[in-house]
């Protein structure tokens, strides 16, 4: 299968979007670090002012460092790309309230604790960036329970720390804030997942050729100047960039004799067959009217005329029930390869003078130049 249909545009630049993408989560990740310092000033603070024993500071200190630095591993490991949610998002809201909450059992006063507790919490605001409502919803209910938790250990083990009266004032107010911030948070991750949506909607609109839904001659120079510069950057011994200009034969008189709605059915038979016969790594696009061009990138000349040959094949032996019994569709093909330092303009245009030829050798066939060659030779 070719890279044309609907995968053209998240395979266009694969390596530099996941590039830009863990970027952006490392960002994210930063940020998420910077709250925890705050969170880690109020520990210190705590501590001195005789709140809290140095231990659990060491025990508290250790164990978000340890998890901090265990997603950016997971992250500059790309490991996180095997996970369902790559930008952990869940987890890393979840995991640095383990230790705020074993720092909250020793706060020896209920109301240091609370509002340690609010800026242990401000986390859930980067949930904004990946869960659905339900996730926030679990998420929120996971924190009221760790809360709920560590004040039954409280009244369990330390009831001397606990004051029930402030207490329910405080867990009121905190759940209150607790479904303020994840209705606010999910509606804000709605919104952006919409837009995301939107994006591509309007981005298939741009690249796409409606009738087809090829990519269309835009992306197709897109793809070829993409293509060019990876080939510049890599100049290999062993292979070429290869480029086919394919045109419908006497399509003309398909529209002029069976109508315009039958032509169009024709270029659309012919386009799933390019996509569905061309191998992975390969690229087909409309480049205008009848007329489409072939992207073969890391492939010899030789290797890419037997490709380009089964297109050939493939198209003619289609069945197409709007035509006469007995009609074929067939194509022509001009198949060059890029010659280094050149402009992609003048590779289009040698493939397009070796398509003229291909015409004019009588059609259904494929007429390969090399530039190296002085004589080129027909297949
Ligand atoms: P040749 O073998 O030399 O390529 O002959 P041809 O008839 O295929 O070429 P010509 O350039 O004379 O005609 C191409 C025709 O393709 C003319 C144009 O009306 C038709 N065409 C271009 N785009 C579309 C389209 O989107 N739908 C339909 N139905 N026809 C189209
Ligand atoms: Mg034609
Ligand atoms: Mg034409």
């Amino acid at each position: 299968m070719s890279e044309a249909g609907p995968r053209v545009e998240s395979n266009t630049h694969t390596d530099e979007t996941i590039k830009s993408f863990q970027q952006l989560r490392l960002r994210r990740m930063l940020w998420g670090f910077t709250a925890q310092l705050l969170t880690i000033f109020i520990v210190v603070a705590l501590f001195s002012y005789g709140m809290l024993p140095s231990w659990v500071v060491g025990v508290y200190l250790s164990v978000t460092l340890l998890a901090s630095s265990s997603f950016l591993i997971l992250l500059k490991t790309n490991i996180n790309l095997r996970f369902k949610d790559p930008s952990m998002t869940a987890g890393q809201i979840l995991v640095p309230l383990l230790p705020s909450v074993f720092v909250m059992f020793f706060v020896t006063d209920p109301q240091a604790r609370t509002a340690f507790m609010l800026t242990a919490t401000s986390g859930l605001v980067f949930g904004m960036f990946a869960l659905t409502r339900a996730g926030m919803l679990i998420l929120s209910i996971l924190i009221a329970g760790a809360y709920l938790l560590l004040l039954v250990a409280l009244t369990l083990l330390a009831p001397q720390r606990i004051n029930w009266q402030v207490e329910s004032v405080m867990v009121f107010s905190y759940f209150a804030v607790l479904v303020t911030i994840s209705y606010l948070t999910s509606f804000i991750a709605g919104l952006r997942r919409k837009l995301r949506e939107q994006n591509h909607r309007l981005e298939q609109l741009v690249i796409r050729d409606p009738l087809t839904e090829l990519p269309n001659r835009r992306c197709l120079m897109e793809r070829l100047t993409h293509e060019m510069s990876r080939f510049e950057r890599r100049r290999p011994e062993s292979s070429s960039l290869c480029i086919s200009m394919l045109d419908v034969d006497h399509f003309k008189n398909i529209n002029d004799s069976l109508g315009h709605d039958v032509g169009d059915t024709v270029l659309r038979r012919i386009s799933d067959t390019l996509t569905g016969t061309l191998r992975k790594g390969d690229f087909v696009g409309r480049f205008g009217g009848e007329e489409f061009v072939v992207i073969l990138p890391e492939s010899t000349l030789a290797a890419a005329e037997q490709s380009v040959l089964r297109l050939q094949e493939a198209v003619a032996a289609l069945n197409i029930p709007e035509l006469p019994p007995g009609q074929r569709v067939t194509v022509s093909q001009g198949l060059t390869r890029y010659f280094p330092g050149e402009r992609i303009e003048q590779t289009l245009k040698r493939a397009d003078e070796a398509l003229y030829r291909a015409k004019a050798a009588g059609r259904d066939c494929i007429i390969v130049v090399d530039p190296d060659d002085e004589d080129p030779f027909q297949s």
